[in-house]
C-alpha cells in the first residue's frame, strides 16, 4: 500500500470513529471544560450580576445600574467588600414569580436562596417601585453576608425598610400595632395584603427604635450569629 493510501485509510478510519463514539464525548467534554473555565472566569469577577430571565437589552442595563449604585450605598454600611457574584432572575410573568418564589403579588421581588427573584420590569415600573424592589432585595443579600440564615424575619425586613426608606410609602402608623414578636414573623409571610402591611409597619418600628436608641452599629452587632440575640428580643 502507497503512502498515500495508507494517510487516506488512515482518516477514513478516524472518520468512523469520529463519527460513532469519539465525537460526542469529546465534544461533550470540550463543551463541559469550556463551561467549567467560564464559570471560574465569572467567579473571579468583582462584584458580578449575573441577570437570567425574560428582559431587554436596556432592562438590563437599568437593572445593572440601580445595583451598581445599591452597591456603593449599602456594602459600606455592612462593611462588606465588593467580591461577590449575585444572581437576579428577572420573572417572565406573575405567575412565574409566585410559582419561583412562594412569595404574594403585592411582592415585587424576593430574595431566597443567594438570588433575587423580581417581576417584570414593566409591571414594576408601572408601579413605581423597580429601584426600591432591587433596592431592597440587594439589602437582604447584604444582611445574609452578615448573619447567614439566622436572622429573624422581622428583624431583616425592619432593617430593610429602615435603610430603604420605605416606612413612609407603606403608610405606617407610628403608633404599635399591638403585633406581639413571637407573632411577628408569622404574620410577615401572610398572604393578606393589609395584615402583611400591618406586620412590616410593626417591623420596621421596632427596629427604628433600635437604631434610635443604640445606633446601626448594634444592629450589626445583633446580626452577627456568633452574638447573642439578647439586645434584639428586648425591642
Ligand atoms: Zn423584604
Amino acid at each position: 500500500m502507497s503512502d498515500e493510501s495508507e494517510v487516506v485509510r488512515f482518516a477514513l478510519l478516524n472518520k468512523s470513529c469520529f463519527a460513532t463514539k469519539r465525537q460526542p464525548d469529546r465534544v461533550k467534554k470540550a463543551v463541559f471544560f469550556s463551561l467549567l473555565f467560564l464559570f471560574f472566569l465569572w467567579s473571579l469577577w468583582p462584584g458580578e450580576y449575573r441577570i437570567t430571565g425574560s428582559l431587554s437589552n436596556q432592562d438590563r442595563e437599568e437593572i445593572e445600574n440601580i445595583l451598581d449604585h445599591a452597591e456603593e450605598s449599602f456594602l459600606p454600611l455592612f462593611k462588606l467588600d465588593n467580591n461577590f457574584q449575585l444572581h437576579i432572575h428577572v420573572c417572565k410573568d406573575l405567575q412565574e414569580f409566585l410559582k419561583l418564589t412562594g412569595a404574594s403579588w403585592w411582592n415585587g421581588g424576593h430574595f431566597q436562596n443567594q438570588i433575587i427573584f423580581i417581576q417584570r420590569p414593566e409591571a414594576l415600573r408601572e408601579r413605581e417601585i423597580l429601584e426600591q424592589t432591587l433596592d431592597h432585595e440587594f439589602l437582604h443579600y447584604c444582611i445574609s453576608r452578615v448573619g447567614g440564615n439566622s436572622v429573624p424575619t422581622w428583624l431583616n425586613e425592619g432593617i430593610v425598610l429602615n435603610l430603604n426608606n420605605e416606612m413612609p410609602g407603606l403608610d405606617c402608623d407610628t403608633k404599635a400595632t399591638g403585633i406581639p414578636l413571637g407573632k411577628l414573623d408569622e404574620a410577615l409571610h401572610g398572604k393578606d395584603a393589609e395584615a402583611a402591611r400591618a406586620a412590616y409597619c410593626e417591623a420596621g418600628r421596632r427596629v427604628r427604635r433600635m437604631i434610635m436608641e443604640n445606633g446601626f452599629e448594634s444592629i450589626l452587632h445583633s446580626l452577627d450569629p456568633r452574638k447573642s440575640f439578647c439586645l434584639v428580643i428586648n425591642y
